[in-house]
């Protein structure tokens, strides 16, 4: 009995600790030679691919993605969008039409595999739309390295969605998942992702690529430029010597990032600074006057890198690249593309804090925006609104997330709200996923320093930062962090906040005469349990009071949001009331406010104050 009891514990915590070491990240090692028809917006391509498999897991297939197979009519982005009408993403629809369905056959976008081997063996493979499906001929073993190489033609498509040449401001090429791209292989297996529209996922990988390009041309890119003399635009006396093609070889080198991108176009301009605390950045844009804001954005930006080292974590890369390109704004490794005209300073500046903020939130914390949305855009958002308030301080508003609070409160009226658990790309409404994944993701954390106090959810999220950057966590590796930090059960927030539409809302229902003392009734009317921070103002100043809820089985112990509190005993949530009878006469109270510090988002705010 004892020795079963024994071996019982012992397989217990083998499995634990298996479980605690099972983490691991793939690795991809990137060598391409790229060679540009500008005229045609065609580019011929090459690759030498070793890739690293860090799994406990014998690969016998490994998958691609071909992201600009999507651009074309018929595609299954052209499909989903077709089917989805006005709800549809609206760059991709116009009156609820799919634009890809018009594509010219000479503007579809394509990528035409001519062949591709492993360890100099031919492959077989299968094209399925965007994503590539290879068979091996040698399995890779846990712990070890193959080799791909391949070799692929493709055609820039009209740029409908974030890649593609001539965008609306006149930049030649986006080039942005633009190559064969291995899927990512991790816990959950392989994420082979058809490109419908919404986000990516990729394992970390090296990059070493010449593109050979026209001499008319200037490349931006996330990556280091390896040789900067011997291009156009980085260099003032840079010699120029282009080949018998007049073409230039753009060397750049990339450690440890998620995708490769670059763009090209005639009339870039190059400009550099360095950031405090930071990288060195590169604006590269056309310089007119639709654009003059972007020299105005310099000495905010210089300062944005500090401001994320101090609330958040350090930047990992040396350099990082503001280009003028794509359709909006996206986010790749060591850069971003937006659209720059701009109509003021703040547009052009909440853009470039957002994009760039991804780099925490999406590059250096690689979650897998595919399925987890809500982490990669809510937090970038969070980070977005606290920079901004930083900047532009609104005297209005009770914290720097009171406008996408109001917001989210409105839309949950709107009755087509979806969850933010759904992946990215099977909302059934371009809206609903908007609010799902930005704002509902950036309120995530907005309850959750309520919940557990400024204090305490600065530093854990510092702490998750230091513990999984450059790495690819889930939601549960942070839940963990706050859990452990706080002690408090946060699991019923997570799953009422992430995966369902319920919604909070409290009210002040009775505050009634007794004696000496004012009896205070709160009621739930809402569906999503939280504790409630309270604040009764009277002749004598302000107090602050804490209700604990019982989930959490723990008082939240300091929140500078809140102040200086009193905690009171916790209401349990399977109770709809709560009173409590605090010894001030009722005739001094003043007012009595339900989280004066504007967090809660409680979607029926007016029944939240008791004025005399
Ligand atoms: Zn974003």
């Amino acid at each position: 009995m004892k020795r079963l009891i024994l071996f019982v514990l012992l397989t217990a915590f083998s499995c634990i600790y298996s479980q605690q070491s099972a983490y691991y990240q793939q690795f991809a090692n990137y060598k391409m030679d790229i060679e540009v028809d500008a005229k045609n917006f065609t580019y011929q391509g090459k690759q030498t691919l070793d890739y690293s498999n860090n799994s406990p897991d014998e690969l016998r297939t490994v998958y691609f993605h071909l992201y600009w197979n999507a651009f074309k009519p018929g595609s299954m982005m052209d499909q989903r969008v077709s089917n989805q009408g006005k709800n549809g993403d609206y760059r991709l629809q116009r009156d609820g039409i799919s634009r890809l369905a018009s594509i010219p056959k000479s503007e579809e976008g394509a990528q035409n595999i001519h062949w591709i081997k492993q360890n100099g063996k031919n492959l077989k493979y299968e094209i399925q739309g965007t994503i590539m499906k290879v068979e091996l001929s040698e399995t890779i073993k846990p712990n070890s390295k193959t080799t791909f190489t391949m070799e692929w033609d493709a055609n820039i498509p009209m740029l409908i969605r974030r890649a593609g040449r001539n965008n609306r401001e006149g930049i030649d090429m986006t080039m942005t998942q633009w190559y064969p791209k291995i899927a990512e292989y991790d816990y959950d297996g392989w994420a082979t992702f058809d490109y419908i529209g919404r986000e990516f996922h990729a394992p970390f990988s090296n990059y070493d690529v010449h593109i050979k390009i026209d001499k008319d041309y200037i490349i931006g890119a996330g990556g280091v430029l390896q040789n900067p003399s011997q291009v156009k635009g980085y260099e003032k006396n840079s010699k120029i010597n282009a080949d018998t093609n007049s073409k230039l070889d753009w060397h750049f080198t990339a450690n440890n990032i998620l995708d490769f991108a670059w763009a090209a176009d005639r009339d870039y301009t190059i400009e550099s600074f360095k950031a405090e605390q930071g990288p060195i950045i590169y604006y590269v844009y056309q310089k007119s006057d639709k654009t003059k804001f972007w020299e105005q954005t310099k000495p905010y930006i210089a300062k944005f890198y500090k401001i994320m080292a101090e609330n958040f974590g350090k930047y990992q890369y040396p350099s990082y690249s503001f280009i003028q390109g794509g359709d909006g704004g996206m986010e790749y490794g060591m850069c971003t593309m937006i659209l720059g005209e701009a109509k003021n300073l703040e547009g052009l500046l909440g853009l470039m804090v957002h994009e760039g903020g991804h780099s925490w939130n999406q590059q250096i914390l690689a979650y897998n925006e595919s399925v987890r949305p809500w982490m990669d855009e809510g937090f970038t958002s969070y980070y977005e609104d606290l920079v901004m308030d930083t900047f532009f301080p609104n005297p209005g508003n009770k914290n720097p997330f009171s406008g996408n609070i109001n917001a989210y409160i409105n839309f949950t009226k709107s009755g087509i709200e979806e969850p933010a658990a759904w992946l990215g790309d099977h909302h059934d409404n371009a809206t609903a996923y908007t609010y799902a994944s930005y704002i509902k993701g950036e309120l995530f954390l907005v309850q959750l320093s309520y919940i557990m106090g400024e204090e305490e959810m600065k530093r854990s999220m510092k702490e998750f930062f230091e513990t999984w950057k450059l790495k690819h966590p889930s939601d549960r590796d942070l839940m963990h962090i706050l859990q452990k930090n706080s002690g408090m059960d946060l699991t019923w927030f997570r799953n009422y906040w992430i995966n369902t539409t319920k919604t909070i809302d409290y009210a002040i229902q009775f505050v009634e005469e007794d004696g000496f003392s004012t009896k205070i009734t709160f009621s739930n009317k809402g569906t999503v349990p939280m504790p409630i921070d309270f604040t009764v103002r009277s002749n004598s100043g302000n107090q602050n009071f804490h209700i604990p809820l019982s989930l959490t089985h723990t008082w939240k112990k300091s929140d500078s949001s809140l102040g200086k509190f009193t905690s009171l005993p916790y209401w349990t949530w399977t109770q709809k009331e709560y009173t409590i009878s605090l010894p001030i006469k009722k005739a001094e109270i003043i007012l009595i406010e339900i989280d004066a510090s504007g967090r809660l988002a409680d979607v029926n705010p007016t029944d939240n104050l008791y004025k005399k």
